[in-house]
């Protein structure tokens, strides 16, 4: 159980979390798109009883089961957590000090994806999120 640990483009703002990696995907939904200004997202779950925090973070609520956050100095996005999986905080895995932990495991979304968008991965592509991935097996984003 490595501990991970990672931080924001100026660095004012850092994270740690303890392992293991609960599931790590690439997201293609239209609001983690907005979110980040990306054309896609690199994620990575963690257990949220083990995440911590220092600098200025900023939360704001992106839907009604959403909250995610921010740096406040350099604006750049730190996490996704909703109620939907209460004991979870997503991280964004450009964020990692250390970027050879993270490996993705599958597409989620992908029915969203930008029309520009193109991969060369054979990773499984879920035409929805979490859940549907779930229904499928979420052993598959491990
Ligand atoms: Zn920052
Ligand atoms: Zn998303």
């Amino acid at each position: 159980m490595s501990d991970l640990s990672g931080r924001c483009r100026c660095g004012g703002l850092t994270w740690r979390a303890e392992g293991p990696i609960l599931w790590s995907a690439f997201c293609h939904c239209d609001d983690c798109r907005r979110a980040a200004s990306s054309d896609y997202v690199s994620w990575l779950g963690v257990r949220r009883a083990g995440v911590i925090w220092t600098g200025d973070r900023r939360l704001f609520r992106s839907s009604p089961r959403v909250v995610r956050s921010f740096c406040a100095v350099c604006g750049a996005p730190a996490s996704f957590e909703t109620d939907v999986f209460p004991d979870e905080t997503h991280l964004y895995a450009p964020s990692l000090d250390d970027r050879s932990l993270y490996r993705p495991s599958a597409h989620i979304f992908w029915s969203e994806r930008l029309p520009w968008v193109s991969v060369g991965d054979d990773l499984p592509k879920h035409p929805k999120g979490l859940q549907d991935a779930a229904a499928n097996g979420r052993s598959l984003l491990r």
